[in-house]
């Protein structure tokens, strides 16, 4: 399958030396790669994964992504910016019981990027993930053909996004040792593991799961074929 090309790759890796000192690293050996640099929507991660994603919904025919995710979610900001960018309408189902009085952040920009928002009420991501399905098939009844993007953009497929993102470190910085990531949804963890093995990848386990580091490994073995998991840290 063909990706959409969203912005231009490969983001750069930059050196933060004063910062490896303060942790008692060489000046040289703490790089970031910077994928806020992804260009689209403000950037990020969540823009490897949906140039995916939103292949899969122009195969498939879609005139409408539906993703969910909380208020101020990166992954649902970035679904509304590429879904503007390929010119498909994008509702957000969101965690919560109605707007603030004031408000904010990604609430303001999923609005300027023209993305439809459904209230939930208060549902953790699975429950959310099921509400999405009544609305998907009102949005059928409407006459729109709607394609469900995953929480937070990860499955095994949209884990690609990001082995392309390991791909990408190896040619940076050949002799990398270790690879820290943010562990919420599962596939950027899932992905740079396929690309740079278990031992290399620390996932940092932000709570958004209850099960984060098995729904990665998960997703790595269905990616390479092989049963492989990563190291993961805990936030709380
Ligand atoms: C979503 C997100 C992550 C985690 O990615 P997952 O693939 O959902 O695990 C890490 N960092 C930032 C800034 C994010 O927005």
């Amino acid at each position: 399958m063909a990706k959409v090309a969203l912005p231009a790759w490969p983001t750069p890796m930059e050196a933060a030396p004063r910062l490896a000192v303060e942790i008692g690293l060489n000046p040289d050996d703490l790089w970031i790669k910077r994928d806020d640099l992804t260009g689209l929507g403000g950037g990020g991660n969540k823009v490897r994964k949906l140039e995916w994603l939103v292949a899969g919904a122009l195969r498939a025919g879609a005139d409408t992504l539906v993703t969910t995710g909380g208020p101020q979610s990166n992954h649902a900001r970035l679904t509304a910016a590429a879904g503007a960018r390929a010119g498909l309408n994008v509702v957000l189902v969101i965690h919560g019981s109605g707007p603030p009085d004031e408000p904010g952040g990604n609430l303001l920009l999923h609005a300027a990027l023209a993305a439809r928002i459904v209230w939930a009420g208060d549902a953790v991501p699975a429950e959310l993930a099921r509400q999405a399905q009544p609305i998907c098939a009102e949005l059928s009844g409407e006459g729109a053909v709607p394609y469900l993007v995953p929480f937070g953009g990860s499955n095994a497929l949209r884990a690609r996004g990001y082995r392309e993102a390991g791909e990408e470190i190896l040619a940076q910085q050949p002799d990398v040792r270790h690879v820290a990531t943010a562990l919420g949804s599962g596939g950027t963890m899932a992905g740079l593991v396929a690309a740079l093995g278990t031992e290399r990848v620390l996932g940092i386990d932000v709570g958004a799961l209850s099960d984060a580091g098995s729904v990665a490994a998960a997703f790595t073995s269905e990616l390479t074929g092989s049963a492989v998991g990563g190291r993961t840290a805990c936030t709380k």
